[in-house]
């Protein structure tokens, strides 16, 4: 590949249609050549039949399309249709892991496909209980790098299960909101019923560790989707030493700042919570969550601690679990639990791994409506 090349598609719309502007095209040949992308994911400029032919050779010339390649793909011995990991490998060669986790909504008959999507390889905020942060941080992925994530499994799921993607949850390796601008371009590709995608903003969960800037983003630009907050503890002490890159944000500034988001978003905003045994579990954590939600429109999702090796946490017990569960609800709290799919393939939370660098995450996210 000729590395004076571009990948046209770590090109916003907006972006492209400046470059096209350069070459004195109209804008409208942007969109076509968007839809060429993300409706139809050609893999070569030759098939954008409805571009003249020299536009075709002047977009050869400076850019070239990227394609994830599929390494493995294991299944979960879990069911028949249970959780499926896809290891990637990227055009220069780095991997990133999806994960396929099918599950069942509210209403029985539909079944429900969510992709877990990759936004980084690798992660710079070193969470303690996390795998991916001992695995430090490589580099952020373009948007079509984050796209065609679904875009594979879309193909996957249809071609073998004749069925589609649902749902999309930004919870796998890396930081959604310290690549942000791709990850909303993302997340318009995916919600435009133009594109092959059609999945509605309402079915797309952006989550961050609460990167108060970031989210202030997301409030300037009236996101529709659902914004998941990696809580963990609402003690200050305890989540700086659980997510260390939680002592630039307080959490008194965090709750002001969701606030905010619930007046411009109708979603209730998801606390998340990883249980640590005699860490984040005991009687005072959970009084202390009640008092952070005070004020707030919100909903908790405990999730099971998933292992991960090199680190002394361990997951709370269930009676531990249901003892925190049921203060929670006697406080009038919604709380769902995150029951924890795919850990027979290391696909679960906190445990997926690229095969190269020991450590990455991805967040299989399984409500299971208490
Ligand atoms: N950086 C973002 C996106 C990743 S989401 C964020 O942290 O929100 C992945 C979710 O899985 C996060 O809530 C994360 O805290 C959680 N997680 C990480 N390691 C885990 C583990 N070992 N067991 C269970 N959940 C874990």
């Amino acid at each position: 590949m000729d590395t004076q090349k571009k990948d046209i598609k770590a090109h916003s719309l907006d972006e492209l249609k400046h470059v096209l502007k350069t070459w004195h095209e109209p804008s409208y040949r942007t969109n076509q050549i968007y839809h060429w992308l993300y409706a139809h994911s050609v893999t070569d400029f030759n098939s954008m039949k409805n571009l003249s032919v020299s536009l075709r050779n002047q977009l050869s010339q400076h850019f070239f399309i990227s394609q994830l390649k599929s390494i493995s793909h294991q299944c979960s011995s879990e069911g028949p249709l249970s959780t499926q990991k896809f290891l990637f490998e990227l055009h220069d060669g780095k991997t990133i892991e999806s994960v396929l986790i099918p599950s069942q909504s509210e209403i029985p008959s539909k079944p429900r496909y969510t992709v877990c999507v990759s936004t980084q390889v690798g992660c710079p905020l070193s969470c303690s209980f996390c795998a991916t942060g001992n695995m430090g941080f490589s580099r952020n992925l373009s948007i079509g790098e984050i796209v065609d994530q679904v875009a594979f499994i879309q193909n996957w799921l249809s071609e073998n299960y004749d069925e589609r993607v649902t749902n999309v949850v930004f919870m796998g390796m890396g930081e959604p909101l310290l690549n942000i601008d791709p990850c909303l371009e993302a997340i318009r590709i995916f919600s435009n019923p133009d594109y092959r995608f059609k999945i509605s903003e309402r079915r797309i969960t952006l989550s961050t560790i609460g990167l108060i800037p970031g989210i202030r983003t997301l409030l300037s630009k009236n996101v529709n989707f659902k914004l998941a907050v990696s809580l963990h503890s609402a003690n200050e002490l305890l989540r700086n030493q659980l997510i260390p890159a939680s002592k630039d944000y307080p959490l008194e500034k965090l709750k002001q700042v969701l606030k905010e988001f619930n007046a411009i978003n109708r979603h209730p905003v998801t606390l998340e919570y990883v249980l640590l045994k005699g860490i984040n579990d005991q009687a005072k954590d959970a009084q202390a969550l009640k008092r952070f939600t005070k004020g707030l429109r919100c909903k908790i999702n405990l999730i099971d601690f998933n292992t991960v090796e090199g680190t002394n946490y361990r997951k709370t017990s269930e009676p531990s679990k249901h003892q925190f569960i049921r203060f929670l609800i006697d406080q009038n709290l919604k709380v769902t639990a995150r029951k924890s799919r795919g850990q027979s393939q290391n696909a679960a939370c906190g445990q997926l791994a690229t095969l190269n660098s020991r450590s990455h995450r991805i967040g299989p996210k399984l409500s299971l409506s208490i």
